[in-house]
């Protein structure tokens, strides 16, 4: 099992500000995703569970809970920073003991991050990211070579309760993360330890193709449209550089009514041609650009993110860019080296 890789004073000390403490604050990323939403309440409610003084947990999303994770055990119970900041400021500075998963820094909890830097309370950290940022927190608890913060939540709670606070919802919970991370064990799964999550998991009588169903086989007929418009009319592909590239303005958006919660999974299709190599997918906001970027084998994208003032996984990582959309663009384009290349669309318009 995993577990001996933890420091086992800062196992004791976590379990004992679990014990302790009578309100805590969890907390994940902007534009949450599996990993993010499964590791919040599968913890929220494990923690619940251990508290000895009947504590109040409140999970919080910056800007909460997306679509296709509402059915999660307590995901009702998730309250929004964008809808509810004030509520949000009170809970995370009257806290005793904040818990922020599935991110390295404050700064991805956006509009909370200067309360949750000013915070009193205890503060840990649960990811598996790149380099998390030390100063910001008490306790860390990282990993960049697991699967999925769901994985990490799933060894620590063993190493803290063995398996006292675990029961089927916070295992449908971990199994989330677990899955969608790994795009359903077919990356980021190369330790023995992420199919050994998955097998504890399982024993909790989850069903895992009713998970994958409920996550991924929800499109609606217009999200459909706008794959079928993504990959025809915006989809680049750039053999000779082994870059293909997709591109949304905030028309293509409107156009489809969709928005970046739609897009979840649209990246991948760059990787899906064996010519690629690294795949981009390009979303502007009000104000901002959120980039995504995805690698088969030898290409660190984390690196490129870097270099936009983002981060991520070896294989996944992304970042907001607060150039115009052309702009951003230009410097996607620059970075993966084919600023003066032309493209193949897949059906020229
Ligand atoms: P996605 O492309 O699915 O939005 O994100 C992939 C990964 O990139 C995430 O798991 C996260 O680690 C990282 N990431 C995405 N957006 C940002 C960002 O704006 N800043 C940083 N530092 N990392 C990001
Ligand atoms: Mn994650």
């Amino acid at each position: 099992m995993y577990a001996e890789a933890f420091d086992n004073q800062n196992v004791a000390t976590f379990r004992r500000w679990s014990a302790e403490a009578r309100n805590i604050v969890l907390l994940s990323h902007m534009n949450a995703d599996g990993d993010a939403c499964g590791s919040l309440l599968g913890l929220a409610l494990m923690m619940e569970h251990a508290s000895e003084k009947g504590c109040r947990v409140t999970p919080i999303l910056p800007n909460g809970c997306p679509k296709n994770f509402t059915w999660l055990p307590g995901a009702e119970r998730i309250v929004s920073g964008e809808s509810q900041q004030d509520f949000c400021h009170t809970a995370i500075s009257e806290a005793g003991l904040i818990v922020c998963v599935d991110l390295s820094s404050a700064s991805r909890t956006d509009m909370l991050q200067d309360e949750l830097l000013q915070a009193k309370g205890k503060k840990v950290l649960i990811d598996h990211h790149h380099n998390p940022s030390a100063d910001q927190f008490d306790i860390i608890f990282s990993d960049p070579h697991i699967s999925s913060t769901c994985e990490l939540v799933l060894w620590l709670s063993q190493a803290m309760w063995g398996s006292r606070h675990m029961d089927s919802d916070v295992a449908r919970c971990l199994y989330t993360g677990l899955s969608t991370d790994t795009g359903g064990f077919a990356f980021s799964c190369d330790q023995p330890s992420c199919f050994e999550a998955a097998a504890v998991l399982v024993k909790y009588n989850i069903e895992p193709a009713e998970i994958h169903n409920r996550i991924i086989n929800t499109f609606s007929l217009d999200r459909m449209k706008f794959y079928g418009f993504a990959l025809s009319q915006r989809m680049r592909v750039y053999p000779g550089k082994r870059v293909a590239l997709m591109a949304f303005s905030l028309d293509d958006q409107r156009r489809f009514g969709v928005g970046g919660e739609d897009m979840e999974g649209l990246v991948n299709y760059t990787l899906m041609m064996k010519e690629i190599e690294v795949g981009a997918l390009l979303r502007e906001e009000p104000g901002r650009t959120k980039v995504s970027l995805r690698a088969k084998y030898g290409v660190d994208v984390n690196r490129l993110a870097a270099q936009l003032g983002g981060g991520g996984h070896t294989k996944a990582a992304g970042a907001t860019c607060l150039l115009p959309f052309d702009e951003t663009l230009k410097a996607v384009e620059k970075l993966l080296g084919i600023e003066n290349e032309e493209p193949i669309n897949l059906l020229p318009a």
